[in-house]
């Protein structure tokens, strides 16, 4: 978190309380929030606080690679980006129901055969790879099994 705070104040962004507590907010949340659903945690410290300065502070945070802002769907209100602190590549399941993602980690990176077969075949200069699954979580499968 405090390297978060140091490249925002480098990149010339004042570090204002309530942008201080959005990056103490997102650096160790794992659950991949959307903007919405951080700035409601965090209204009730700080009222005053516009929907403007959490989403500019995230997209800062997104720009200068602090961040991961990830578009992977079922977010429950509806909200496309969600925001991941874990920047080293890594994969998501999505589950259907409730919007829940969990990290998945990358244990069988592409081959470097594979990816220059994608680059081969589409052209395509692959930068990094990230999968997505999508299903039930086990909060989520436990119940569709009871009903
Ligand atoms: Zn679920
Ligand atoms: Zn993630």
């Amino acid at each position: 978190m405090n390297a978060m705070l140091l490249k925002l104040k480098e990149a010339g962004l004042k570090l204002t309380p309530q942008r201080m507590a959005i990056v103490r907010e997102i650096a160790d949340d794992l659950t991949h929030p959307t903007a919405q659903e951080l700035f409601e945690r965090l209204r009730p410290a700080f009222p005053t606080m516009s929907f403007a300065t959490v989403y500019n502070t995230l997209d800062s945070l997104s720009r200068l690679g602090l961040v991961a802002s990830l578009r992977l769907g079922g977010a429950k209100d509806g909200a496309t980006t969600r925001f991941d602190p874990n920047t080293t590549p890594h994969h998501h399941a999505v589950c259907d129901a409730c919007g829940k993602v969990v990290d998945l980690p990358a244990a069988h990176p592409t081959p470097a055969s594979h990816k220059n077969e994608i680059e081969m075949t589409s052209g395509f200069n692959v930068r990094v790879e990230e999968r997505t699954y999508r299903g039930l979580c086990a909060g989520c499968s436990k119940e569709k099994s009871l009903i």
